[in-house]
């Protein structure tokens, strides 16, 4: 694992990694006013069909040929408030929302990338389906900046490019001939940053990619959660190839996904040198059906199934392509991809847990084969069994060869597993219906001047100028309440005092998140401000503050008594709260503090300092 291998080890390597990151913006939709919170209603459904002809897309391009290939009905659901006329491409798109290329611009500008003097629309073809329009549109903002993401200032990554794009429709279900997509999502902002291709171990490699989320979310303009960033990664090393790993979810599991495709890498590069000059000799595909027919496997009894063998290629399946998985497993995934066929059963497998081992004998049997030959099975019908075979055989032949350059989609156990060979670069053209957008210099001059500050410069403003603890900064940033924090701070009569400030912000910051409300951080600010007054002034308690905050924030306008009143949370005076214990005691002749403390508690929780009813009780326990 990477902990124990030097950068000394990866430099020798020669591993070199790039990172593509997208993430949604915290706006509307790109071209159209549609809402992006994706909480709307389904209000319809519209299916088209993909028409395009292969000659439309010249002679290389075998990606796109495949997908024309694979006609499809696509079928496309609506959204209330979330789906309009350009996102079914029956209204030309409207001009590039301008919140969403002022966070692009920005994030340019915190880059120190080159700004273009004018924005072009482009569209880049998409045949599969998840886009309405046969293509996405996609900008270039910026090229060629620089992040230093290390403690070493002088150690800099530099940014490839900063685009603006369009999100995709996503995928709801795909059957034979039909594939149904969601609208909800199509046409989100996205913000695509590119790195160069360096070199990094796996640990810093993890860091660049923190660093960016890091700086993304400094925007504070971006979404957050699930889902609303994907990061993918280049990975080569020397003799190998570049693969490009395709949604690690995990940024934090970076590190392993990287070790894993070295691995996998670095095996598949030593079977090529031991099958470089050897032939490999595939038998015919043979009907299987009969050698099961008295199986006591379920996998295969009575089903139609068919084999293959392979001359003395015994013990290469087995091989471990890396921790997790093995040549054949791979080989296996790649030969099923495009088929209905559910995995291959082989003889490098233990075939005792399938209890398959008699019948894999009498096929070696039949066919003269000893222990020294593979054989393969498929449970699928001939034409699937074909494709299965053919796929493998192609494998197999290219293993010899040279390590595939393939695109690859990353798993939940960090390891990947092929998705389709890499896609040459994506023709680009303009898009002629929305017109170029000029940026001026004194535009970015005017943006340069505010730009966001970054969490970590926060972090450091809090830390050394507001004397919070390390903790209570970062709890405040990870707790995404620095902007409600900020703007309380700089308005609050608390100003002195920003560690009380942070705490007592904190320990609301969950009634922020059940809340989502859209107040705007200066209305939202203001409501926690009177909230803390009114705690200050001792007209409530701890106890009804978030009562009240959570009323105040669903109508900032209520006057404070109204809530107080309608909600009972006026707090109770130290005379009225010595005449309660009083009544309790005598009501209850006890003087049990528990006791008492929990009788006053059920008809007065919100309304009593309970720190203040304890200090009494003890005091006139004292006193007895
Ligand atoms: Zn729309």
């Amino acid at each position: 694992m990477s902990k124990e291998k030097t950068s000394e080890y990866y430099r020798k390597i020669g591993l070199k990694c790039g990172l593509e990151i997208h993430k949604r913006l915290n706006t509307k939709k790109l071209f159209c006013d549609c809402s992006t919170n994706m909480c709307g209603q389904r209000t319809g459904s519209i299916k088209r069909v993909l028409n395009m002809s292969v000659g439309e897309l010249g002679e290389t391009d075998e990606v796109a040929k495949k997908e024309v290939e694979k006609q499809k009905i696509f079928e496309y659901v609506c959204f209330e408030k979330e789906t309009c006329l350009v996102d079914i491409d029956e209204e030309p798109p409207h001009t590039i929302n301008k919140d969403a290329l002022d966070i692009v611009l920005d994030l340019c500008l915190k880059f120190d990338c080159h700004i273009p003097d004018y924005i072009h629309i482009m569209r880049k073809t998409v045949l599969d389906g998840s886009n309405t329009s046969g293509f996405q549109r996609t900008a270039l903002v910026g090229i060629n900046g620089k992040i230093n993401p290390f403690k070493d200032k002088t150690k800099k990554i530099t940014i490839d490019s900063v685009c603006i794009e369009e999100e995709s429709a996503q995928i709801e279900k795909e059957s034979a001939g039909k594939r149904t997509y969601l609208l909800n999502r199509l046409g989100i902002p996205l913000t695509e940053i590119t790195t160069d291709a360096f070199f990094s171990t796996p640990e810093e490699l993890k860091e660049i990619a923190l660093h960016i989320g890091m700086i993304l979310n400094s925007t504070e303009r971006v979404k957050r959660g699930i889902g609303t960033i994907r990061q993918d990664v280049n990975i080569s090393i020397a003799g190998g190839n570049r693969v490009e790993l395709k949604g690690v979810q995990d940024v934090r599991k970076m590190d392993k996904v990287v070790d894993l495709e070295i691995q996998r890498q670095q095996s598949l590069i030593k079977i090529r040198g031991k099958l470089k000059n050897s032939k490999i000799f595939f038998g015919d595909i043979f009907d299987a059906k009969n050698f099961f027919s008295a199986s006591d496997s379920k996998i295969f009894k009575g089903k139609e199934s068919y084999g293959i063998f392979i001359k003395k290629f015994s013990n290469q399946f087995s091989q471990n392509l890396n921790e997790v998985k093995t040549l054949g497993n791979e080989v296996a995934k790649i030969a099923c991809v495009g088929t209905n066929a559910l995995g291959i059963i082989h003889t490098d497998e233990n075939l005792d847990k399938y209890k398959l081992r008699n019948e894999f004998e009498a096929i070696r049997k039949h066919f003269g084969l000893d222990e020294n030959d593979l054989v393969a099975c498929v449970v699928t019908d001939k034409a699937n069994a074909a494709k299965v075979f053919a796929q493998l055989k192609a494998r197999i032949l290219m293993l010899q060869k040279e390590i595939p350059k393939e695109t690859r989609a990353v798993l939940q156990n960090c390891d990947s597993v092929y998705m389709r060979p890499i896609a040459g670069a994506k023709r680009m053209y303009p898009e002629t219906d929305v017109p170029k957008m000029p940026i001026s210099k004194q535009y970015l001059k005017e943006r340069k001047k505010n730009l966001f500050k970054t969490h970590d410069q926060k972090k450091e403003f809090y830390i050394q100028k507001l004397k919070l603890t390390e903790e209570l900064a970062n709890q405040i940033i990870n707790l995404k309440m620095n902007m409600i924090f900020d703007e309380v701070q700089k308005n609050s009569s608390l100003k002195n005092i920003a560690t009380e400030t942070a705490k007592s912000i904190l320990s609301y910051a969950g009634i922020i998140e059940k809340m989502k409300n859209d107040l705007g951080i200066k209305t939202t600010a203001q409501c926690f401000m009177e909230c803390f007054d009114a705690l200050q002034n001792n007209i409530i308690t701890k106890q009804g503050s978030g009562i009240f905050l959570m009323e105040k924030l669903k109508n900032p306008d209520a006057e404070t008594e109204k809530i107080i009143t309608e909600y009972n949370i006026e707090k109770i005076d130290k005379t009225k709260l010595i005449q309660l214990i009083t009544e309790v005691q005598k009501k209850s002749k006890t003087q049990n503090i528990k006791e008492i403390i929990r009788s006053i508690e059920s008809s007065y929780k919100n309304q009593i300092d309970k720190k203040e009813l304890i200090d009494l009780l003890v005091k006139s326990k004292k006193c007895l």
